[in-house]
């Protein structure tokens, strides 16, 4: 593409949204315009660094920047929100918000079933075809986790507390054990989201804490009974020392909060 037919590219998708402008560094083509949210664009102003790249993906133009974000100092918590992440759940907090994966798990179910029908052509368009919905499914994937990342940090940075999380490792291990489910996951976006809330909670001075995942399904987090028959089904918790009940992710999340909190007091002692 000749970088004239590029202006109007960009100027025919971006005309009617806001008043930002780009300069390229051939010279040639000022003032094009581009957009992003409003909390982009502040962090854009305030910490751009170097230059940036234009990129052409799948028929959209992205302008991807580099920014420097300084980290807060990170405040003493005052107790901690426990995340579970999960398949069905991607995320659920010990304060019982569950972050569904539907949409998410949908859209990949959607990309493996055209993967079986166009993997026998094995034609270049096919291929193509392919390659651009994976990359979608990647962005989509990546907006969920960043939507999800910041409002689990929003509520810890809004109520004092810390945020603790399984080990990532141990999560790994986990997964690996459940075969049925095992199709559906993108260990990435595990990585994704556990990174995305890192980045997140650092730079609102938010304390993070990561725990050993061991019996974190099968213990009771109301009197800490462990018991692998606790665990009914995927879903479902229920004590058979105390008889207290619980969504099964729920139930995880406030035995994650527990060992942060334990940890942290351990690690801070001094
Ligand atoms: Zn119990």
């Amino acid at each position: 593409m000749t970088p004239d037919a590029l202006a109007a590219s960009i100027r025919a998708r971006r005309a009617s949204l806001g008043g930002r402008f780009l300069r390229l560094v051939a010279g040639r083509l000022k003032n094009l315009r581009f957009t992003a949210s409003a909390e982009q664009l502040k962090t854009l102003s305030a910490h751009r660094k170097g230059e940036s790249d234009l990129v052409r993906r799948d028929g959209m133009w992205f302008l991807i920047a580099t920014c420097d974000m300084p980290d807060l100092r990170v405040k003493d918590p005052d107790g901690f929100l426990g995340v579970d992440l999960g398949i069905v759940n991607i995320a659920t907090t010990s304060d019982g918000t569950r972050h569904c994966g539907k949409a998410l798990n949908a859209v990949r179910h959607r990309r493996r079933e055209l993967r079986r029908r166009l993997q026998a052509k094995r034609t270049k368009s096919a291929k193509r075809l392919l390659k651009r919905r994976r990359r979608k499914e990647a962005r989509f994937a990546a907006n969920t986790n960043h939507v999800i990342a910041k409002q689990i940090v929003t509520e810890a940075e809004r109520t004092g507390r810390g945020i603790a999380l399984e080990d990532l490792q141990g999560i790994r291990d986990r997964v690996r054990l459940r075969k049925p489910q095992r199709v559906t996951l993108h260990s990435w976006s595990f990585h994704q989201l556990g990174d995305f809330l890192a980045y997140k909670a650092a730079r609102a001075g938010v304390a993070v804490i990561y725990v050993d995942p061991a019996f974190t399904s099968q213990q009771c987090s109301s009197c800490g009974h462990v018991d692998h028959r606790n665990r009914l089904d995927q879903a479902s918790f229920s004590c058979t020392s105390c008889g207290f009940a619980e969504h099964a992710d729920i139930n995880a999340a406030r035995n994650i909060a527990a060992h942060g909190e334990t940890d942290w007091a351990v690690s801070h002692a001094a």
